[in-house]
């Protein structure tokens, strides 16, 4: 955690967010500047800048947050129709806010993405 990470405040319940899920190791919220019907951050409790700090002792954190976007998405009803995981990784992707999050998108078709 740190004090001016506005993921880590959003966790503390310092921030305001519309969380839709959390637990003892993984938040979910909605996006602020949705970019499709469904637009969730799936976020670690925990403090991590990006990819390029996960250690492999992290291996089994990583799952759970792939297994909660799953979830996610089923309760939002996107499971059938489709859905996107991004998680932008450093300055070229456009990582915006230092502190992993997977990016779960769905609710209308997207095209095929190599932007
Ligand atoms: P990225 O560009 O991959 O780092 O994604 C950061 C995402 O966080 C962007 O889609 C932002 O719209 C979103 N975001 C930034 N601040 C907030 C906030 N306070 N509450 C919810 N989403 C946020």
């Amino acid at each position: 955690m740190t004090d001016e990470c506005i993921f880590c405040r959003i966790i503390r319940g310092e921030a305001p967010a519309q969380i839709v899920y959390q637990d003892d190791r993984v938040t979910v919220f909605r996006d602020v500047a949705p970019k499709a019907p469904v637009h969730l951050l799936i976020v670690p409790n925990r403090h991590i800048e990006s990819l390029t700090q996960l250690e492999g002792a992290d291996a089994e954190l990583m799952g759970n947050l792939c297994l909660t976007a799953a979830r996610l998405a089923a309760e939002q009803g996107i499971s059938e129709s489709g859905y996107r995981l991004v998680i932008n990784t450093g300055a070229d992707a456009g990582q915006s806010v230092s502190h992993l999050h997977l990016h779960l998108i769905g609710g209308r078709h997207m095209p095929v993405f190599f932007g």
